[in-house]
């Protein structure tokens, strides 16, 4: 063991996951806890950008995701009605450059390739979190199930609605940004015959769509949308949706876009939310990372991205600077993070990423391996 100190992670989303698998690789005491019953493959696609896949490396994940994702290109803006292209933009197409791959992939299958990188013996599901009380000996931490467990850190890994988060800083509804998303998983066979871009965004002034492929071959095509809405119920996740909901939406849109509508048979709308930055990111044991801490619109496609990279920051954090100072270590992960994940979070939040030709380099060719933590 790297420490005698026990970890417990809150959360085995993208972000707490990718912690578990790199602090068990520097050797630590680590358990990973998640409300959920079981792994579900949750049905949507994700992109994840070179800075990610070098985070993969390190986990020795990146050849089997590589395997199974598609690997686009280009990026490609255009414009909703006409089709103009706005932009095009190099991702693998500058591999060499930014020193990774940038995949599309279906969220569910990294996802479960990710969980395949943790210890199989040291992952609780059906465990969710609802209290933690700081004691002599240890973090204590409570589930709803009655059970409880003692661990020496907790990283705070739980997404928006972070339990972690609100023991911190208390009970606060996260902001609605005023949008919501349509998403579709479509058979690319329904496709067939359409000059159809593997990473391309449709924009108007106030709308748009983004689509890709989930797959190696290209079997399964993907689109996530954002649009103005006034208002979302309270405590409702998502709602179901119809290709007239959506028709009536994107009227007027190119064809392509009607032909991607047209071939969806699932829809739902998601609500997009976010939060104030943090006045604080830790206190005491507990830590935070990812949603709990910096969630943005996702217009980017960089939320899970910031994630990982806190996940990699805190591990090399823990590691190099020790545990002997708590307190320093995290505010030195802090220190090394917030620049970064605030200004990804505020490019995201204002959906202007890529839309005109620009240089990506500072996000893709990012490397947290290459931060020098005592600068
Ligand atoms: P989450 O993924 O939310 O995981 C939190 C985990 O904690 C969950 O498993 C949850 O069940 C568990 N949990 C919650 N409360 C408790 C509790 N009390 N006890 C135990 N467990 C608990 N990002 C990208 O990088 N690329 C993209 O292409 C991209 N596309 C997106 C598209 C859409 C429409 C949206 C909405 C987001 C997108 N994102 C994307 C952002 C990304 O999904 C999030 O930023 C990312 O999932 C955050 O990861 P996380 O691990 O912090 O939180």
């Amino acid at each position: 063991m790297a420490e005698a100190l026990r970890i417990g992670i809150i959360g085995a989303g993208l972000g707490g996951t990718a912690a578990a698998g790199l602090l068990q690789r520097a050797e630590f005491d680590v358990t990973l806890y998640e409300q959920a019953p079981s792994f579900s493959r949750l049905g949507a696609g994700i992109q994840f950008g070179p800075n990610v896949m070098k985070i993969m490396r390190r986990l020795g994940l990146e050849q089997k995701i590589e395997e199974v994702s598609c690997h686009p290109d280009y990026w490609f803006s255009r414009n909703w009605d006409d089709g103009a292209y706005l932009s095009r933009i190099p991702l693998n197409a500058q591999h060499d450059r930014y020193a990774a791959t940038y995949i599309t992939i279906h969220r569910g299958d990294v996802h479960e390739i990710m969980i395949g990188a943790v210890d199989p013996a040291r992952i609780r599901f059906g465990k969710k979190l609802v209290d933690l009380e700081e004691t002599a000996a240890g973090v204590v931490l409570s589930f709803e199930d009655g059970s409880t467990d003692t661990v020496d850190i907790v990283v705070g890994a739980d997404g928006l609605n972070s339990r972690v988060r609100e023991k911190l800083l208390g009970v606060e509804d996260p902001l609605f940004t005023g949008w919501v998303g349509h998403r579709a998983i479509i058979p690319a066979s329904k496709l067939s015959g359409l000059d159809v871009e593997p990473c391309v965004k449709w924009w108007s002034e106030d709308r748009h769509m983004m689509a890709y492929f989930l797959d190696k071959d290209r079997s399964e095509f993907y689109f996530v949308t954002g649009e103005p809405a006034e208002s979302w119920p309270r405590g409702v996740a998502w709602v179901p949706s119809t290709r007239d909901e959506m028709q009536a939406s994107f009227k007027g849109y190119h064809p392509l876009v009607q032909a991607y509508i047209e071939a969806a048979d699932t829809i739902t709308k998601w609500p997009l939310f976010t939060r104030h930055p943090l006045p604080l990111w830790h206190r005491g044991r507990v830590v935070l990372l990812g949603d709990a801490c910096h969630p943005m619109k996702p217009h980017m496609a960089q939320g899970a991205a910031m994630a990982i990279e806190d996940a990699a920051m805190l591990t090399r954090c823990l590691s190099e600077l020790g545990t002997a100072d708590l307190g320093g270590t995290f505010e030195a992960y802090r220190t090394h993070r917030i620049e970064r994940a605030s200004r990804v979070q505020q490019v995201s939040n204002a959906n202007t990423w890529l839309r005109a030709d620009e240089d990506p380099f500072w996000v893709y060719g990012y490397d947290i391996y290459g931060v020098d933590l005592r600068g």
